[in-house]
């Protein structure tokens, strides 16, 4: 599946923790980042990542492109909600386009961890029914 993992800078520490913590689901699966919190992951934990553009310069967007085309399948978002980011519109847009796909979205670590134990429980084995990706078209 498609997981996508993003941090605000107050929380790429979290993430790292999170991403060292559930590696071995992690690697079972490709994994897309903006690019600062994946190459941090990448050199962290050797997991592989598709590193798009840092989110303040359009990274976000363009996960945001992925969701909106439904070819994400777990959003890992660990927002700092307690510091303004001058790419606000583009975090927004993200989340609400989650909405709009009915992907699932975490956007703190207790969530996330949940979600990860979940997909590597198969538990968001549905998606393989609904991502465009995976039929055989
Ligand atoms: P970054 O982007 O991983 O390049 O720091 C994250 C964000 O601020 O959206």
């Amino acid at each position: 599946m498609n997981i996508a993992l993003i941090a605000h800078d107050k929380k790429k520490n979290k993430m790292i923790e999170l991403a060292i913590k559930y590696k071995d689901v992690l690697k079972q699966h490709n994994l897309y980042a903006t690019g600062t919190t994946g190459t941090l992951i990448m050199g962290e934990t050797g997991l592989n990542i598709n590193r798009m553009k840092s989110g303040p310069l359009g990274g976000d967007q363009q996960i945001g492109a992925m969701i909106a085309a439904n070819e994400i399948d777990l959003v890992v978002f660990l927002r700092d909600p307690l510091t303004a980011q001058p790419h606000e519109p583009d975090v927004s847009a993200l989340l609400r386009l989650c909405d709009v796909q009915n992907i699932p979205l975490a956007t703190n670590t207790a969530s996330g961890a949940v979600m990860l134990d979940a997909i590597g429980r198969g538990e968001l084995d549905w998606r393989m029914g609904v991502n465009p990706l995976y039929s055989n078209k």
